[in-house]
């Protein structure tokens, strides 16, 4: 997590204090911080609604929510989705430059429990199971009930936005609920690492320490954070053997397998390895509608089928943005009075479609692919049949159907004037594997975020 998304995400927890839930979730929860320098804070919002929404009614709350967490005015800038400038040198640079610069802002108060308590946002049951992420629930569940017994660490891996923090805090509030005793402990590996650098900083090690250790379950978002970070991983390791050696329950998610995290020490990939590591998967367009229909029947609002399924077909990848998408159209309809049907649906989406689709064309996939698998564009074109280039080759040509609007003989002009019908089976293979392999489906969604950064 980025250093604007720690400090908005802090307001954020104090606006949900503030406000009621259902106007959180149709104003604040679509939001997005996008830039901090220690003057402005630029928040991105989905559209000019938002915007005006933001400023008219909640400016003094927001206002509230920053003194709060920085102790002091901050600027607030909206922009709308797509507009960030660049600009030389974003406090976010500042942030990932070594772990010695850490953050200097500091969170006035750091909260050390679970955040989103039982009946918070985040629990079993709400979370909606399907083929994608069955699994991956099962462990959870078996975890939350037999904690440190079951499977340690529970090591649970997926790309972003599929419900990897839904599950670890789903574990600590149902372990709440069965032993509200139970010292459990939720946080981000960012905020692991923003701890330790304060303590180091202010000589306060042992605090640090006798914050960790006594826990019986200890839960770290984004566990990938630590890579690259030799303190923050020395210090991790030895908080985990703690806790393993005396039994208490080490729940970790992460958005690569533990094999594919660089830079981080041996001994520690070597535990997150030896408890279980389960994953979840895309969802399949049933699990996404059924998810839909779960979080508008929250929202209290009654969303046709057919809008259901043509929002499951237009995200591909996220259930952040499948939600983000449902909200702004119910936000919509509510602001224009209209009834939510499939052509409001088609409006709303429109823009979003838009936006997100035409960063996507040909060359930029074949460009993308290449440089992902560490070949030429040449290659691709190429009629070259080993493994190694012919299943990016299968790739690029499945991202181009599924995110241009270039037809298949076109695209196999584009790819060194290959057949249509190669097109087509390269499409189905692909659409095939992602299902079953979530290292495939892994690389496509890190070249989809690659492309659509730009
Ligand atoms: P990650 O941590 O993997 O990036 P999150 O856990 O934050 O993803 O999930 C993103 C959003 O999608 C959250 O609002 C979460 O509640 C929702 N979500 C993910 N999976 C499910 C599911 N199976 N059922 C209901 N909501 C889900
Ligand atoms: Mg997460």
């Amino acid at each position: 997590m980025k250093c604007q998304d720690t400090l908005w995400n802090s307001c954020l927890d104090y606006v949900k204090t503030k406000v009621h839930f259902d106007n959180y979730s149709t104003w604040f929860a679509p939001t997005q911080a996008r830039k901090w320098d220690s003057e402005t804070l630029i928040v991105e919002v989905p559209n000019h609604f938002y915007k005006k929404c933001l400023e008219d009614n909640y400016s003094e709350l927001i206002q509230a929510a920053l003194k709060e967490v920085v102790g002091k005015a901050v600027a607030v800038k909206y922009i709308l989705e797509g507009q960030l400038e660049e600009s030389p040198r974003s406090f976010d640079e500042v942030c990932s430059s070594p772990e010695v610069n850490a953050p200097t802002f500091e969170l006035k108060e750091k909260k050390n429990n679970l955040t989103p308590s039982v009946d918070g946002k985040f629990n079993f049951a709400n979370f909606v199971v399907g083929s994608s992420n069955q699994f991956a629930h099962a462990a959870a569940q078996a975890v939350a009930k037999n904690p440190g017994r079951a499977y340690n660490p529970l090591f649970i891996y997926s790309g972003v936005g599929l419900g990897k923090t839904h599950l670890l805090q789903a574990i600590g509030g149902a372990i709440l609920q069965q032993n509200p005793a139970a010292r459990v402990k939720y946080l981000t590996a960012e905020e692991f690492t923003v701890d330790l650098i304060e303590s180091l900083r202010n000589d306060r090690m042992p605090g640090f320490r006798s914050k960790y250790r006594p826990l019986d379950v200890l839960l770290v978002d984004d566990i990938q954070f630590i890579a690259g970070k030799e303190r923050t991983q020395e210090e991790f390791f030895f908080t985990f053997n703690a806790l393993y050696e005396s039994q208490k329950q080490v729940v970790l998610s992460s958005d690569r397998y533990p094999k594919d995290m660089h830079d981080i020490e041996e001994r520690l990939r070597s535990r997150f390895e030896s408890g279980l590591i389960t994953d979840i998967k895309l969802p399949d367009v049933e699990t996404k509608v059924a998810i839909l229909e779960h979080k508008a029947e929250f929202h209290n609002k009654i969303v046709p089928n057919d809008v259901n399924l043509f929002i499951a077909n237009n995200i591909k990848t996220n259930i952040r943005e499948l939600e983000g998408l449902l909200l702004r159209i119910i936000a919509y309809a509510s602001f224009t009075h209209k009834v939510i049907s499939l052509e409001l649906a088609k409006e709303v989406l429109k823009d979003f479609t838009y936006d997100k689709n035409r960063q996507f064309t040909v060359p930029k996939i074949l460009k993308k692919v290449a440089s992902h698998f560490h070949l030429k564009v040449a290659d691709l074109k190429s009629s070259k049949r080993s493994r190694n280039i012919s299943l990016p080759r299968q790739i690029a040509m499945y991202l181009s159907r599924e995110y241009t609007p270039t037809s298949l003989p076109e695209i196999g002009k584009q790819f060194g004037g290959k057949d249509h019908t190669t097109v087509l089976y390269s499409y189905r293979q692909i659409a095939n594997l992602i299902k079953e392999n979530n290292e495939i489906s892994h690389s496509i969604e890190t070249i989809i975020k690659q492309i659509e950064r730009g």
